[in-house]
């Protein structure tokens, strides 16, 4: 298995919350605010190499909105997939398989591209793989996060028939190297995959861990949906992490894409931070 970093863009998201009941004179020494209140995120997908495929994990925000949606999220950095999978000897007409840990439009944006007044999967030749618990929740969601669930980027995979559904237990294998985990508090099912690459573990944290700084258990996102459960899940998921030596990769981090982590005398914290490219 070969592993890459694809670095879709970075956007901006209000730092307060970002950060939930954290107070903003914590939380701006790690990611400090403009003058607005936002802060910078990066949209980090993670390109994984086996012997006959070509798996994108997360696809960030895509490019099909409106000027206005747009404007929120102030996208900024002279990266996207493309130019990624040039540096790294690809196209994304090799992709053959898209996981999409939630559909959220920063992780889903990217995923469908408009084609004069038709909206088409944007990796022509792969399988977009979803679940159905998080599939179902995302096509009716509730009034709170309807706002990250848009249509455009949701229902065109399922109209092209690329869409198909993981659906192998809890911690189990959904191809070699690739185990697959299952939270609940961010939203509904959200998928974080756990490869074993060069005789160690990686988790792909997407909105579990978003950056370095949300290590500490009360450092919970106010987007999340069941910020209880997602205290239960870090705390489980850290804890495991630290007893057997995961490495974490963070996809919305703006400054550090991995870390080691350490058992200190606060909690669990990182030991150090590393590169992908590093291993
Ligand atoms: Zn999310």
């Amino acid at each position: 298995m070969n592993l890459y970093t694809v670095d879709s863009g970075h956007f901006k998201l209000d730092g307060g919350a970002m950060h939930g009941v954290v107070p903003k004179s914590l939380w701006q020494k790690f990611n400090p605010a403009d003058d607005q209140n936002l802060c910078s995120w990066a949209m980090r997908c993670l390109l994984i190499e086996t012997g006959d495929r070509l798996i994108l994990v997360d696809t960030g925000i895509g490019n099909k909105q409106d000027e206005r949606f747009f404007g929120h999220y102030h996208l900024h950095g002279d990266t996207s997939i493309d130019s990624e999978l040039k540096k790294h000897g690809f196209h994304r007409s090799e992709i053959t398989d898209v996981f999409l840990t939630h559909l959220h439009f920063d992780h889903v944006g990217g995923a469908i591209n408009r084609m004069d007044d038709k909206l088409v999967p944007a990796f022509e030749n792969a399988v977009y793989w979803s679940n159905q618990a998080h599939w179902d929740w995302a096509v009716h969601p509730n009034d709170r996060e309807k706002a990250s669930f848009l249509k455009e980027n949701i229902l065109p995979i399922q109209e092209s028939g690329q869409l198909k559904m993981i659906t192998c237990a809890e911690g189990e294998e959904w191809l070699p190297g690739i185990k697959v985990r299952y939270v609940n508090g961010h939203t509904e099912a959200m998928m974080l995959p756990l490869l074993s690459y060069k005789g160690q573990n990686i988790l792909y944290c997407a909105d579990l861990l978003p950056s370095l700084a949300h290590l500490p258990l009360p450092w919970i996102m106010s987007y999340d949906m069941r910020p209880l459960d997602t205290l239960a899940e870090k705390t489980t998921t850290l804890k495991e992490a630290a007893e057997k030596d995961w490495l974490l990769y963070f996809e919305h981090d703006a400054h550090h894409e991995m870390c080691r982590l350490q058992q200190t005398e606060k909690g669990i914290r990182h030991q150090d931070t590393l590169l992908l490219s590093d291993l």
